[in-house]
């Protein structure tokens, strides 16, 4: 058996592991983002066609963006995820093709004046189709071959899995880890004792506020905002982070704790992940489930799901109390762009982060103390208060983290989807404590015997 790093090594996104034994398998097939995003372009490092399965640990981009570009170039084995995994990547690929397909015909008009050849985009959305006319198995466990398979709870965002791959090793993929206590959805599960262990390791130099601090930031981010008469500007990630900001919105409104207000949710893509949301009351926790017995557990008054490019323009009327939320949740696309043309510039208005900002992208610039921007040919200055929140982040902090690993018992573990100095910092606390532990290169193998 080896096992070969085409992505997540040394950098966080790209997501993407060629376990090679009896069958090829890919453990996710995810896109690279930020300022690593050209490695998109490139051949993958073996043949699609080659590939006899992909196993999904959930539907974030940087898991799974690459499938539709995996099936173009002649993939067509059985693809293996949790249900909702499947329900969710389908509305993620299908804005993802969108967007690409938006970019190349950008990029070709300004290319074709410059007498430069026309772009093609990565995927359209026929490929993504085709993804969905595939063999799509959705099981907690099952057989490829002699190798065992089974999904644990990784309680990243809804569907989410860890993946234990037994044969004549044992192998346990991470996925994406998150911390117990989150809003909606169940606690993560620990893996069982296995031989190897590939872990991510994101947020390996810190410890996160807890859940109910950031609540309590959010809250006193909103009352100051409006007691200055501006609006409130959240980049949200369509996926889980939206759902839970409209969840704790929800509670905070019940419990009188912020002011009846306008709420603009300003994202197609988010809309309808709420809506499947909505249907999968099995994956929520006790405290959710009770809400949710009550009644909608994203409803407050006043809250408007804009859907459509005009009614979304028409926020951009509206000078104070609202919050508006929009994605992209790192500011590299999507409507919060145009939000933040309009309210960037503003110091009675607040941008309020609430999600992990990559390397090389607007919201991380705007998080390091940018004063101006560049945002659709205009230089926009940054007088609007800035908040970070970092304790609803999906992803597991630095004490959880080792914990979690130490679980695993593993003999070798491999440190991958962080920024390097993460990958170093998790990986010397486990060997601090006896693990041995590797944080590959990309493209590196590793033989597993
Ligand atoms: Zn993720
Ligand atoms: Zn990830």
């Amino acid at each position: 058996m080896d096992l070969m790093f085409c992505g997540a090594a040394r950098t966080v996104t790209g997501s993407c592991f060629l376990l090679r034994d009896s069958s090829n398998v890919l453990i996710d097939v995810g896109m690279f983002q930020g300022s690593v995003e050209k490695r998109n372009h490139r051949h993958f490092p073996f043949n699609p066609s080659e590939i006899d399965c992909v196993i999904i640990t959930h539907s974030h981009l940087d898991h799974i963006g690459l499938l539709p570009k995996l099936v173009k170039q002649g993939f067509d084995g059985v693809i293996y995820s949790t249900k909702v995994t499947k329900e969710i990547a389908e509305y993620m690929l299908r804005d993802s093709a969108k967007i690409q397909e938006e970019e190349a015909y950008t990029q070709t008009k300004k290319n074709l004046r410059k007498g430069l050849p026309k772009v093609y985009p990565l995927y359209t959305e026929e490929d993504v189709e085709m993804c969905f006319k595939l063999k799509w198995v959705c099981k907690e466990e099952f057989y490829i071959d002699d190798m065992h398979v089974k999904f644990g709870n990784s309680g990243h965002i809804l569907g989410s899995a860890f993946v234990e791959i037994e044969a004549d090793k044992k192998i346990v993929f991470s996925g994406d880890v998150g911390e117990p206590n989150r809003p909606i959805i169940k606690d993560t599960e620990y893996p069982d004792k296995t031989d190897y262990l590939v872990v991510e390791s994101t947020y390996a130099d810190r410890n996160h506020k807890s859940v109910e601090e950031s609540i309590q930031e959010l809250k006193d981010a909103i009352n100051d905002t409006f007691g200055r008469g501006g609006n409130v500007l959240i980049p949200s990630f369509a996926l889980e982070r939206t759902q839970e900001i409209l969840y704790i919105l929800h509670r905070l409104y019940h419990s009188n704790e912020i002011p009846e207000c306008q709420i603009f949710l300003d994202s197609p893509l988010a809309i309808d992940i709420t809506q499947v949301f909505l249907k999968h009351p099995e994956l929520y926790d006790k405290e959710t489930l009770n809400e949710f017995r009550k009644g909608n557990p994203f409803y407050i008054p006043n809250l408007q799901f804009t859907r459509g490019v005009e009614e979304s323009k028409e926020i951009n009327e509206v000078k104070n109390g609202a919050i508006i939320i929009a994605g992209s949740g790192m500011c590299n696309g999507g409507r919060i762009k145009h939000h933040l043309k309009h309210n960037l510039w503003r110091d009675e208005c607040s941008v309020v982060f609430v999600g992990y900002q990559v390397k090389g992208t607007l919201g991380r610039r705007i998080v390091d103390g940018a004063k101006k921007l560049r945002i659709y040919g205009e230089d926009i200055a940054v007088r609007a208060k800035i908040y970070t929140i970092n304790g609803f982040s999906a992803h597991a902090g630095r004490d959880y983290l080792i914990e979690w690993s130490c679980r695993s018992d593993a003999d070798k573990i491999f440190v991958v989807h962080g920024e390097f100095d993460k990958n170093l910092m998790l990986a010397n606390a486990l060997s601090n404590m006896g693990f041995e532990c590797a944080i590959p290169n990309w493209l590196q193998s590793f033989e597993l015997a």
